[in-house]
């Protein structure tokens, strides 16, 4: 058996993108134990990156060792008691998951729907929060990864308060890419990734949790169904005053790259990463529309700066041009998800990828395989 040698691929999807070449360097140091003294400093020096990161002050900021869907799920399950009404916003994949989990958790989902590769209509959760007053909590995605849209949360989560109930976000796509401001627009429960805008391997969710929404789980009336997800108990690890109980082996070798890529987050200036990433992605949407004739399903204004839907023109086969991007080009793009699949291409500038480089690199890769000079 010879070592395994991944191909170096530019990937260039929905997720995972390319890792930051110093990430993948700090993931090599040597592994500390998970309560060492070194790694609870670790540990808090990651608290810090990640408020500044979420925008917040909430205490209970930190990361949960395993992929973004663990987010969701700990999220919902700790907000959640069951026969709990919950209002979710689905235009997409990823919503709908929300959905599947708050039900499989005993919660009683009001789907709030919108068309696929729109924003989500702030209108319409008002309704349906009107018509439901007893919700507790209402749910949605920021940037919908499977359809390119990207919803305005902040007025989302106005109006869910408006009618007392607690926001749970999806930033999973939007952290490290787009604004988001968690105090700013009160949301209460906020979950992410680490292989998206944030240039780190896949593995880790950061979430965030308000003071209200940790009052509303300390004072649950049905003990948490779930056992690792259970934040009491992960407060022990991550909180406990002077002294820490072991949870979890925390994946030592992950944090260091997690803390590697957000200190390189901190030092571009979060601020400045948003802009560069509007930028690049803006134009790329102008050379696919101008050279190709390519354009994103997402009407302008509602669109994921750093993600992009392209619809698939009439008579071109998705799948065969997706593949020869990757064997002739190297060049890892997504298909369609859902109601989407077969119909558009979906292209990411995330993270350490959002560079002018890699816009002509995609732009002259699909001229390639789509024969046009
Ligand atoms: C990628 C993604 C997830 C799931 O994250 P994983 O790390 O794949 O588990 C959830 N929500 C959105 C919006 C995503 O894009």
């Amino acid at each position: 058996m010879s070592t395994f040698k991944p191909i170096n691929r530019i990937l260039m999807g929905p997720g995972p993108a390319n890792v930051h070449p110093k990430v993948l360097e700090a993931l090599s140091k040597p592994t500390l134990g998970h309560l060492d003294p070194q790694f609870i400093e670790l540990m808090e020096e990651i608290k810090l990156l990640l408020r500044y990161t979420f925008k917040t002050e909430n205490k209970h900021t930190f990361v949960l060792s395993a992929p973004g869907s663990l987010g969701m799920e700990s999220c919902l399950v700790n907000m959640i008691e069951p026969g709990d009404k919950v209002v979710v916003c689905v235009g997409g994949f990823f919503a709908n998951r929300m959905v599947q989990i708050v039900e499989k958790i005993g919660g009683q989902a009001i789907v709030v729907k919108e068309t696929w590769g729109r924003a989500v209509d702030p209108q319409k959760l008002d309704d349906a929060l009107s018509e439901n007053p007893e919700t507790k909590v209402a749910a949605f995605v920021h940037a919908e990864t499977s359809t390119g849209a990207l919803s305005n949360i902040k007025v989302l989560s106005e109006i869910a308060h408006k009618h007392n109930a607690l926001v749970v976000a999806d930033v999973v796509t939007s952290l490290g890419a787009a604004e988001v401001l968690v105090d700013e627009w009160n949301l209460d429960a906020v979950y992410s990734c680490s292989q998206k805008g944030l240039a780190c391997v896949a593995g880790m969710s950061p979430v965030s949790f308000s003071d209200n929404a940790v009052e509303r789980i300390k004072s649950r009336k049905t003990p948490i169904k779930s056992w690792f997800n259970d934040l009491s108990l992960l407060e022990s690890y991550w909180f406990g005053e002077g002294k820490r109980a072991y949870h979890h082996t925390a994946p030592a070798n992950q944090y260091y790259g997690l803390q590697e890529a957000l200190r390189i987050l901190k030092d571009e200036g979060i601020e400045n990463a948003w802009r560069r990433h509007k930028e690049n992605s803006a134009k790329l949407i102008k050379r696919l529309k101008d050279e190709l004739n390519l354009e994103p399903i997402v009407p302008a204004g509602e669109r994921i700066p750093h993600l992009l839907a392209i619809t698939v023109p009439a008579g071109v086969d998705e799948a065969k041009i997706r593949n020869e991007l990757l064997t002739k080009h190297n060049l890892e793009i997504g298909a369609g998800l859902g109601e989407l699949a077969g119909k558009v291409w979906r292209i990411g500038l995330m993270g350490y990828n959002s560079n002018e480089k890699l816009v002509d690199y995609c732009v002259n890769s699909f001229k390639d395989v789509l024969n046009k000079k």
